[in-house]
């Protein structure tokens, strides 16, 4: 099977993208060397297996699956085409959809930020699927130099070097997003400096077992 292993994938990360976004809102993508396995357009995220799930070139040509692919097929071939990524998550979650709303970046308020950079900058809105909405994500991103950004009135995108860091860097965003939205409503949140995140880059190089 064609990229069998990303589309196992895609399978096995869906149902955690359901956690995260309501319905079938969102969709996540696993990149190969020169095409990606994506979520199915417009089904559930437990309804489909491996065979369904759609692979996609980077000229926008479907090679695989039995199932139409993500209407932001657009949005993964350009992040893929531009910023140095091997998984894409995209989500409608509460907390970042509501800073999207705000047409306001999420600035360095925890250290956990550096999951995707400085600050999660904003996206100019265009409509969901189309090629605008696409160059704006690239732009977004390229200018904050962020792996994440906010899309006008629609939601978050986070890019990552594999798909369980992606997902978990997406539900690190939604967490930052509800902490620093929660602390506007009592007061000013402050932020972290330069250096402050420079040291936790530093440190994060050695985190973990
Ligand atoms: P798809 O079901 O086509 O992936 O679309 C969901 C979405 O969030 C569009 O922005
Ligand atoms: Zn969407």
């Amino acid at each position: 099977m064609t990229l069998e292993a990303e589309r196992d994938a895609v399978v096995q990360w869906a149902p955690d993208l359901a956690d995260l976004t309501p319905g079938r809102t969102g969709n996540l993508s696993v990149r190969a060397e020169d095409a990606f396995a994506v979520t199915p357009t417009g089904v559930p995220y437990d309804s489909f297996d491996a065979e369904d799930v759609p692979v996609v070139d980077f000229e926008g040509e479907q090679l695989a699956g039995n199932m139409k692919p993500s209407s932001e097929v657009p949005m993964h071939r350009y992040l893929y085409r531009d910023i140095d990524a091997g998984a894409i998550v995209h989500t409608h979650s509460t907390w970042a959809t509501t800073m999207s709303v705000l047409h306001e970046p999420l600035p360095a308020i925890h250290y956990m930020i550096v999951a995707v950079g400085h600050e999660v900058p904003v996206a100019e809105y265009a409509p969901y699927g189309s090629q605008e909405l696409a160059e704006n994500c690239v732009e977004a991103m390229e200018e904050a130099d962020s792996q994440a950004c906010f899309i006008e009135n629609h939601g978050l995108v986070v890019t990552a070097e594999d798909l369980p860091t992606a997902v978990e860097n997406t539900g690190h965003i939604e967490n930052l997003c509800q902490v620093y939205l929660q602390a506007r409503n009592v007061g000013e949140p402050t932020e972290l400096s330069t250096a402050d995140l420079e040291t936790v880059e530093e440190k994060f190089e050695s985190y973990g077992q």
